[in-house]
Order: structure tokens, then sequence, then C-alpha cells
């Protein structure tokens, strides 16, 4: 038997099986890090949309702007999390938080 030897990652700190670190991150670490760019990219898209939106503008290539950026956020985790259930959760979390976003710029 293969002993499960736990490790802290060094981004958050969790003991977390050593087989599941690369780099020092564990995989929910490296999924983030890998996001944080489309992440980005996806806020500003949505913003645009709203303000568009506000205008009473088409955003229509806004909208398709932004689904793209969630299909290579979707490519992204595949390419890390090899189960499908997980890569699945993980893409729902991302998409949750993407666009839960909106909801802290405009309560503020
Ligand atoms: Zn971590």
């Amino acid at each position: 038997m293969t002993g499960s030897i736990l490790i802290p990652c060094h981004r958050c700190g969790r003991q977390v099986q050593s087989s599941q670190v690369r780099d020092g991150r564990c995989l929910d670490c490296r999924v983030e890090v890998a996001l944080e760019e489309l992440r980005a990219e996806h806020a500003r898209l949505w913003r645009k949309r709203e303000r568009y939106r506000a205008k009473g503008a088409n955003a229509e290539s806004v909208g398709r702007q932004i689904a793209k950026t969630e299909d290579r956020m979707a490519d992204r985790i595949r390419e890390l999390v090899p189960n499908q259930e997980e890569a699945v959760e993980h893409l729902r979390k991302a998409l949750e938080q993407a666009r839960g976003a909106r909801y802290d710029i405009r309560r503020s």
C-alpha cells in the first residue's frame, strides 16, 4: 500500500495528499491560479454587458464573448482536473463566483 502522506499546500496552507500537490500547490489552488486571468476577463466583459444593457445597446456580441470565456474556463479546468465529476464541480463553483461578482458591484 502506498501510504498517503499529507503535506501543506504552499498557497492555502491546507494539509493535502502529496499525490495531489504539484509545484507546492494543491489542486484547488492550481485551478484558482489557472483561472485568475480568465476570471478577470469574465468580470470585465460582464460589466461591459451591464453597461450596454443600461444604455439599451445591443449586448449580444458581448454575451458571445462571455460564453467563449466560460468555455475557456471549462477547458482549463478539464486540463487540470482529470476526474470529470470534480471538474464539473470546479467549473460550477468558478462560474458561480464569476457571475456572482456582479451582485457585489450592484450592491455597493
Ligand atoms: Zn492550496
